[in-house]
């Protein structure tokens, strides 16, 4: 008998619960929103390279024809989201406040936007490791739970490791979020021909899909289906933040450790978003790329809330003059509240990795004054991965970056904003966490 699974309550120790705020979308099924006159489509979709624009100023595209083609193995092409025009191939902001190549497309209102038709449907079954990977990789998807890590580059696990399980992050733990939940509930068949294929990839014999005890609905939906051999099973786990990070999930479900700085193949794991692996399922056999994504529009002041299938390179603007936004914002935020990105202009589009728009104004100005730290320990009983959020607070304001590193494992901070939340002083530890991580890389980077 697994002792493991005999005492352990699926979950992970500290942790927040913060409030949910799901329930203005949660339940709302997803609707496909009205394409926006015009598309601006960066070339940096992953944290990968760039991809290459094989498309010129003024040429016709279909909806769903290759426009961009993979630069190297960390990178992956892009699809054209519309049918339309290129109207520029310039340099646009971008959410992080950079600045990015992006192909800009004018949307064609009058020859409708039918997807181009693809004449290379793959049977996923006859197809070996190395051909599926590849037909994973031109599908041009990344991580869709935030990460944008390319896929094909996960599934590409090294000749020295074995997977035994791959573990299926349905957890969906930020506040406001609720894309995942819509995609376990409406493409159950993808989602769970999406974790075939994933098998396959990466030669696993059996998956987890982790769904935290706040979803029963889609608990409800995708029991039934599972297959009969166990070799898929689903796995209820508690509501903590931050759950679905890959470090909670593994020990979670199996009591698993990935060590510091490691990989979770190390220890015979390979970990995808249910979004990713749904996509792969739907688009993978018809041989089609990723021109669209759901995302959960939420949050003050807004007519239309819920979750739209929305265009890749959809501009924010857009999206708010969709959903009637009316107030007077302060923060807009692309993600969720916890590990989402400010941003500052409303002409950036959203990408690939863009879970979510959330709108905030009264709540985020309920933020207080920052106070000098009172020592209580609430930030070190919510971090998840046991560091010391306080002291490397104090050693940040005191800039010694190379200590937090050093001595204080700067790097184990997945920066999920957990302390920063807890922290009754208002201290903002995870920006200061941010910003020493950066200068950290760039003192690296200089000294070669
Ligand atoms: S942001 Fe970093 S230090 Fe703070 S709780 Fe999360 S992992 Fe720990
Ligand atoms: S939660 Fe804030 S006040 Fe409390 S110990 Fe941590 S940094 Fe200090």
């Amino acid at each position: 008998m697994n002792l493991f699974n005999l005492f352990h309550n699926k979950t992970f120790p500290h942790g927040i619960h913060p409030e949910e705020y799901k329930a203005e979308t949660n339940a709302k099924p997803t609707r496909r929103l009205p394409f926006s006159p015009e598309i601006i489509v960066a070339l940096a979709q992953s944290i990968g390279k760039p991809a290459k624009a094989i498309v010129f100023k003024g040429q016709q595209v279909l909806r769903g024809e290759l426009i961009a083609e993979a630069d190297g193995f960390m990178s992956v092409p892009i699809h054209a989201p519309v049918t339309g025009t290129v109207k520029d191939i310039d340099i646009v902001n971008t959410a992080k406040g950079g600045k990015s190549t992006a192909i800009i497309i004018t949307t064609s209102l009058s020859s409708g936007q039918m997807l181009i038709e693809s004449d290379n449907q793959q049977n996923y079954l006859t197809m070996s490791r190395s051909e599926l990977i590849q037909a994973v990789k031109n599908t041009g998807i990344v991580g869709l739970g935030g990460a944008a890590f390319p896929t094909h580059v996960k599934m590409s696990i090294p000749d020295d490791r074995s997977i035994h399980t791959i573990l299926v992050n349905g957890c969906e733990c930020e506040p406001f979020l609720t894309t995942d939940h819509r995609v376990m509930l409406e493409k159950v068949e993808d989602l769970l021909l999406g974790i075939r294929i994933a098998m396959k990839c990466v030669d696993a014999p059996k998956a987890i899909i982790g769904v935290e005890d706040n979803k029963p609905d889609v608990i409800a939906a995708i029991q039934p289906n599972l297959p009969k051999d166990g070799s898929i099973q689903l796995e209820t786990i508690e509501t903590k933040y931050p759950q679905g990070a890959e470090k909670m999930l593994a020990y979670s479900l199996l009591g698993l450790e990935i060590p510091s700085g490691g990989l979770p193949s190390e220890i015979g794991l390979a970990i995808f978003n249910v979004a990713t692996l749904a996509e792969i399922g739907a688009l993978l056999p018809a041989g089609q790329g990723l021109i669209e994504r759901i995302i959960t529009i939420t949050g003050d002041d807004l007519e239309k809330s819920g979750n739209f299938l929305t265009p890749i390179g959809t501009p924010v603007r857009y999206l708010l003059e969709f959903a009637g936004f009316s107030g007077d914002e302060i923060e807009i935020i692309l993600g969720g509240p916890m590990m989402g990105l400010p941003i500052h202009s409303l002409d950036v589009p959203i990408t690939k990795g863009t879970g979510g728009l959330l709108v905030l104004d009264k709540r985020a100005s309920e933020q207080g004054d920052v106070l000098p730290c009172i020592k209580c320990t609430q930030c070190l009983q919510a971090c998840p991965v046991f560091l010391n959020p306080a002291e490397l607070g104090q050693l940040a304001a005191a800039r010694q970056y190379d200590v937090m590193e050093d001595s204080y494992h700067l790097n184990d901070c997945f920066e999920c904003g957990a302390c920063s939340y807890v922290c009754p002083s208002n201290i903002p530890l995870v920006q200061y966490f941010r910003i020493a991580k950066t200068l950290n890389r760039e003192r690296h980077l200089e000294n070669g």
